[in-house]
């Protein structure tokens, strides 16, 4: 998943993307070698093979899959520049791609949910928006589809885009995973019915109680009993139909006033 808008979550594009072959034990120009070292968590080191021009570079291993193709490419960019002379442009150079590098990978770590992957940090949690109140909503979602056994915290995204997530990140402060739901701002709108932010809010519950199942090597999020399930909400029609006729202008909303 890149940062770009993602305004679909629930099915309205092909699912499963083609499937590429990515292969994660070079770079794509064959020249740097990438080794995975499960102890490196936001770290990468290089060296340099003597008398080659081959360079071997030691990425995290949760940067194995595809979703870093693009990490690893700037990764091996960058070990490149390392060992150029170093002048004021290339460490420029250096500290940019750097900086972009971790700025990428934190992107892709809080958007993805791999099993292994748990950020340390939870955003600031603000579930008060300008029209809705998330924590009421998820405690009637809560209470009328899960037995009000769902523990989650549940706060408006920080980012302007269409998206809503759900994701598993370790509290710093006890330690315990906490299930994290992040709901898109283009449902806090005057025009945004309240079977719209529950229809939502619902669907990421969902995500808690059906985790993704990997099939032939691949993640499938919203699966075939996912679907099933998410039709259970009583305004799953009317809800579909707002998320797809309003929130789009919703988003490009907030976009064009983050200008
Ligand atoms: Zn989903």
């Amino acid at each position: 998943m890149s940062d770009e808008l993602q305004i679909d979550l629930f099915g309205f594009t092909p699912e499963i993307p083609e499937p590429l072959p990515i292969n994660n034990r070079t770079s794509k120009d064959g020249s740097v070698h990438f080794i995975y070292e499960e102890r490196l968590k936001k770290s990468i080191r290089c060296r340099k093979k003597k008398f080659e021009e081959i360079y071997e570079l030691k990425l995290p291993g949760y940067m194995q899959s595809d979703e870093f193709f693009p990490v690893r490419e700037m990764a091996a960019q960058w070990t490149h520049l390392a060992f150029k002379r170093k002048t004021a442009e290339t460490k420029a150079k250096c500290s940019e791609l750097l900086s972009r590098i971790w700025a990428a990978t934190n992107q892709i770590l809080s958007d993805l949910n791999l099993p292994g992957i748990r950020s340390v940090r939870l955003p600031p949690i603000r579930p008060i928006g300008k029209h809705h109140n998330l924590e009421k909503v998820f405690q009637a979602v809560n209470e009328t589809y899960f037995h009000g056994e769902l523990n989650a915290r549940i706060t408006w995204s920080g980012r302007a885009g269409g998206l809503s997530f759900h994701t598993i990140r370790k509290d710093p402060f006890t330690g315990e995973e906490v299930n994290l739901i992040s709901i898109s701002r283009g449902y806090d709108f005057e025009n945004c019915p309240l079977y719209a932010v529950a229809g939502v809010v619902y669907h990421e519950c969902l995500h808690i109680v059906i985790p993704p199942e990997v099939k032939n090597g691949r993640r499938i999020v919203h699966g075939k009993n996912f679907r099933t399930c998410e039709r259970r909400y009583i305004y799953y029609e009317e809800w579909m139909k707002w998320h797809k006729e309003v929130l789009p202008k919703n988003v490009r909303k907030l976009l064009n006033d983050e200008k």
